[in-house]
């Protein structure tokens, strides 16, 4: 059984078509996902997900290339993680790759918000997820200085170097590897993946973007995590098999809530 540690439900060409995915998940032995929160707004949409399938969980967190969209305050962030079915605090980080002509200095809302959500990661000891683009020596600058190795989390969706995996391991962190790793030209990444000892790896589509190859320009979706693995596996020289449980199990070390039963989520909090 494979789990997707990284995917976006909530997002409308998904959502439309809910059943027909978790159909076609149980087909491809995709038992569970996790399904990530990037602005305030989606948080109910992505929750009720949660709340609806036991076999599904949320984040809380704002993405950092959400513009124009409400601004989290650590009170915000904690009240909404502590909700039933919430396992993790993201996916937040920083992302210059989109600097549209803006300087890095000019970028500081987004390390501030950054911030907040390391903070409220550790005020309710959730792990984070991590996102970062173009923009490795800050995330881990921050992520040193607001002592975030205690909270714990994942680097999703892995594109950096193995420097920089590296730095993201000695921190306890995990490291997330997307439908990229299947990718022809993606060489480079693959090297990183076989640096990345596999108890430390987790698996995710990030659909609906980033189909696998060889299903690549479609939408993607979770259950396509099986190309992933099975391209880890090919890195890892292991079976399937393997990087299905051991990813399995490091999704359960880390986001350890998703061990508590859905039937324990008291009534009031299904109503909404
Ligand atoms: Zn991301
Ligand atoms: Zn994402």
């Amino acid at each position: 059984m494979f789990v997707d540690s990284h995917c976006h439900l909530s997002f409308p060409e998904l959502s439309v078509r809910i059943d027909e995915i978790r159909a076609a998940m149980a087909t491809a032995r995709v038992d569970r996902a996790l399904c990530i929160c990037t602005t305030l707004e989606e948080f109910p949409a992505v929750h009720a997900l949660a709340m609806r399938y036991d076999n599904l969980w949320a984040s809380a967190g704002v993405h950092p290339d959400s513009e124009g969209v409400r601004e989290p305050t650590l009170a915000d962030l904690v009240t909404l993680a502590g909700r039933a079915r919430v396992v993790a605090i993201g996916e937040t980080g920083l992302d210059y790759y989109r600097l549209d002509g803006r300087s890095v200095d000019s970028m500081a809302w987004q390390r501030e918000r950054f911030r907040v959500h390391i903070r409220a990661a550790l005020a309710i000891a959730l792990p984070l997820v991590i996102h970062t683009r173009s923009a490795s020596d800050d995330t881990l600058l921050i992520l040193r200085e607001e002592g975030a190795a205690t909270a714990g989390g994942v680097f999703h969706c892995f594109t950096e170097t193995q420097a920089v995996a590296r730095a993201a391991l000695d921190m306890g962190f995990y490291v997330s590897f997307s439908g990229i790793i299947t990718f022809r030209n993606a060489a480079e990444l693959r090297e990183v993946a076989r640096f990345v000892p596999l108890d430390r790896c987790l698996i995710e589509t990030d659909s609906p973007y980033l189909a696998p190859t060889p299903l690549r320009g479609r939408t993607n979706n979770p259950s396509y995590v099986p190309f992933v693995a099975e391209q880890l596996a090919q890195i890892k020289k292991c079976s399937i098999e393997t990087v299905a449980e051991v990813t399995s199990a490091n999704f359960e070390s880390l986001f350890k809530r998703a061990s508590e039963p859905i039937d324990r989520v008291p009534s009031y909090e299904k109503l909404d």
